[in-house]
C-alpha cells in the first residue's frame, strides 16, 4: 500500500485528493459491522466497481437492528419496518432482488385522547375538513422553506453559529418559535412513536435530518411500504454478492503509516487502505486509539432505549393488516417509557394473509424504555390492551434497543455537526451509521453514497469528474425532496397507488 505524497485540492468539494495513494478501485476496504449501513456501504462500493471489500460482522446473522423474526411460519419484522417515499436505493435494490413490498393500507391512525375515537395522521396534525388544511397549508410551505434551508447548509457543511444555536433546542420549542403547531403534532406521532425521543428533548438537528418533505408527505398520503418476507431478507439477499464475515468481531483499530490494522476477537489481523466503521459511534470511539479524535465526540453522544413486544391477544384489537396505531395518551414526554404504538405485524407472507385466524392477532408494541425494566413495559401494554378492550393472551418476544444516538446540546452550538464531517477519512478511517447521519435506513444509505463519492474524490483517476458527481450526488438529494410532489397529487386522486416506476406490488393486491 502507498501513502499519500501530495495532496491536490478539489475547491468547492471540501476534499483534498490524495495523489499517489492506491487508486479507489484497488482499494482494501474493511467495514466493521453488518447491520443495514455496513452491507448497505459494501453494496454501494461494487456498484462503483469496488470489490476488494470485507465486511466484519461480530453476531451470526446480518441486519442489525433491522431484525426479521420468524414465529410460527410468519415473518415479523422486530424494528425496522418501514420505508417510504424517497428511500429510493433501497427500493431499487428490493426490485433487483426481486422481493415485493406491501403499502400500509389504511391511514396511519391513532387513538385519540380517553373516547379512542380514532383519526388519520393528517386530521391529527390539522384537524377535520378542508378549511383546517388549508389552514395547514401556508405551515407546510414555510417548514419546506426551512427545510431546505437547512439541507443545503448541511449540505455544505456550513451551518453558522447562529443556526447552530436554533439547531440545539428541542424540537417542540422550534416549532413554537416557527410558529409551526401542525409540524410539531407531525412530529408527535411520526417522531416520538418511531422511538426517536420526545420533542421536548429532541435536538432540532436530528428531526430536521430526518423530517423532511418526503417523510412528511409519505406520513400524510400514507406512501409507506413494508417488504413482504420481512426487512432482514434484503441485508441477506444482499450481502449474497459480498464478502462477508460473520463471528467476527472487531477488538480494534489502529492507524499505521501505511494504512489501519483492523483486528478481531479472534485475533486474526486485516491490514487495509479504508475502515469504513458501521457501528453506533460510542462503540467506534472505544475500537480507535484516541489519535483519531473520536473520543470527544462520542463523548457528546446521547443514546436511548427502545423495547419491543411482540404478543398475541384474544381478539384482533384493530380491523386490518398493515395498521401502526399511536396512542395519543402517551405521546407527551410526562408518560416517558409507556406504549407509544402497535403495529399489526401479520401478512407479511402469503402464509400469514391465509392464515387470518392467528396470525391477525399478533402484533408488535414499541416503547422509549426511559429507566422502566422490561417488566414495566410489559404490565403497561397489558393496560393499553385492556384499554382497547382485548386481552394479552401471550408475549411471543421481549427485545430492547440501543437506539437514536442524538448529540448534546452543547455539541450541537458548538457545530459538532460540522466538525465530524472535517474528521471523514482522516488516516483511512471512515464513519458511516446512523450517529453521523440519522436513525433510518434511508439516511444510512444518503450517507453512505456521500462517503463512497469522497472516496472516488480522494482516490478515483477522474478526479475532477468525481468531484462534479459528488456535487450533484448532494444536488439530486435535494431535488429528491421535491420530485414526490407529482406522486402527492397522484396520490390524492388515487390513494391505491404506488410509487411511479415501481414493480413492487401490494401485498394486498397477491393476496
Ligand atoms: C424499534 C426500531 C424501529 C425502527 N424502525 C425503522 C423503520 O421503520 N424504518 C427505518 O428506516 N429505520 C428504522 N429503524 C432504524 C434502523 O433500524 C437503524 O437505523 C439501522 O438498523 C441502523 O443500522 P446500523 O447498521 O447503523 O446499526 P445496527 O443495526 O446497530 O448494526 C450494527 C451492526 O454492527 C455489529 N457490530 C457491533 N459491534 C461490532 C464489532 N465490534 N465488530 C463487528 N461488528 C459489530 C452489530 O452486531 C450489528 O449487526 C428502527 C430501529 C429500531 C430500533
Amino acid at each position: 500500500m502507498s501513502k499519500p505524497v501530495s495532496d491536490t485540492d478539489l475547491s468547492g468539494t471540501g476534499i483534498s485528493a490524495e495523489t499517489g495513494a492506491t487508486p479507489f478501485k484497488e482499494r482494501r476496504i474493511i467495514i466493521v459491522g453488518g447491520g443495514c449501513s455496513g452491507i448497505s456501504a459494501a453494496k454501494l462500493l461494487a456498484e462503483r466497481r469496488v470489490y476488494r471489500v470485507t465486511v466484519l460482522e461480530a453476531g451470526d446473522r446480518l441486519g442489525g437492528k433491522a431484525e426479521t423474526y420468524w414465529h410460527d411460519g410468519t415473518a415479523h419484522d422486530l424494528a425496522t419496518c418501514y420505508l417510504a417515499w424517497g428511500y429510493g436505493t433501497a427500493f431499487r435494490w428490493l426490485r433487483e432482488k426481486g422481493m415485493r413490498v406491501g403499502r400500509i393500507q389504511r391511514p396511519v391512525v391513532l387513538l385519540k385522547g380517553d373516547d379512542r375515537r380514532i383519526v388519520s395522521l393528517s386530521d391529527y396534525a390539522s384537524g377535520v375538513g378542508i378549511a383546517s388544511k388549508m389552514r395547514a397549508l401556508p405551515q407546510a410551505v414555510r417548514y419546506i422553506f426551512l427545510w431546505f434551508r437547512f439541507a443545503i447548509a448541511e449540505a455544505n457543511n456550513s451551518t453558522s453559529a447562529r443556526a447552530a444555536v436554533d439547531l440545539a433546542m428541542p424540537f417542540s420549542d422550534w416549532c413554537r418559535l416557527k410558529r409551526l403547531p401542525v409540524i410539531e403534532r407531525v412530529g408527535a406521532r411520526a417522531l416520538v412513536t418511531a422511538g426517536y425521543g420526545y420533542l421536548e428533548a429532541l435536538p432540532t438537528l436530528h428531526c430536521l435530518r430526518w423530517l423532511k418533505p418526503s417523510i412528511l408527505f409519505a406520513g400524510l398520503a400514507t406512501q409507506v411500504y413494508e417488504v413482504v418476507g420481512g426487512i432482514g431478507n434484503l441485508w441477506n439477499a444482499l450481502a449474497l454478492d459480498l464478502d462477508v464475515r460473520l463471528n467476527h468481531e472487531v477488538a480494534r483499530i489502529e492507524t499505521m503509516p501505511d494504512g489501519p490494522v483492523v483486528t478481531t476477537r479472534c485475533g486474526k489481523a486485516f491490514a487495509c487502505d479504508d475502515v469504513i466503521i458501521a457501528v453506533p459511534l460510542s462503540q467506534s470511539a472505544k475500537l480507535l486509539g484516541p489519535d483519531v479524535g473520536l473520543a470527544q465526540f462520542a463523548a457528546s453522544m446521547r443514546s436511548h432505549k427502545y423495547a419491543t413486544l411482540l404478543f398475541r391477544t384474544d381478539r384482533p384489537i384493530f380491523a386490518s393488516h398493515h395498521e401502526s396505531v399511536g396512542l395519543e395518551k402517551h405521546l407527551g414526554s410526562e408518560t416517558l417509557g409507556k406504549t407509544l404504538a402497535i403495529r399489526r405485524t401479520a401478512a407479511k407472507t402469503p402464509h400469514a394473509a391465509c392464515n387470518e385466524s392467528d396470525n391477525d392477532r399478533i402484533y408488535v408494541s414499541y416503547h422509549l424504555q426511559g429507566t422502566h425494566s422490561l417488566d414495566d413495559l410489559e404490565s403497561y401494554l397489558r393496560e393499553d390492551i385492556k384499554w382497547l378492550g382485548g386481552h394479552v393472551e401471550a408475549v411471543l418476544l421481549r427485545r430492547s434497543f440501543d437506539y437514536m444516538q442524538t448529540y448534546d446540546q452543547p455539541a450541537i452550538r458548538a457545530n459538532i455537526a460540522t466538525r465530524i464531517q472535517d474528521i471523514q477519512g482522516r488516516q483511512g478511517i471512515w464513519l458511516s451509521t446512523a450517529s453521523s447521519s440519522f436513525e433510518a435506513i434511508e439516511n444510512i444509505i444518503d450517507r453512505n453514497e456521500e462517503i463512497v463519492a469522497e472516496m472516488a474524490v480522494r482516490y478515483g483517476r477522474f478526479r475532477t469528474l468525481a468531484a462534479i458527481r459528488l456535487r450533484l450526488l448532494r444536488l439530486s438529494r435535494l431535488m429528491k425532496m421535491v420530485s414526490f410532489l407529482p406522486r402527492l397529487v397522484l396520490a390524492g386522486t388515487n390513494r391505491s397507488r404506488e410509487p411511479a416506476g415501481s414493480r413492487e406490488n401490494s401485498v394486498a393486491r397477491n393476496q
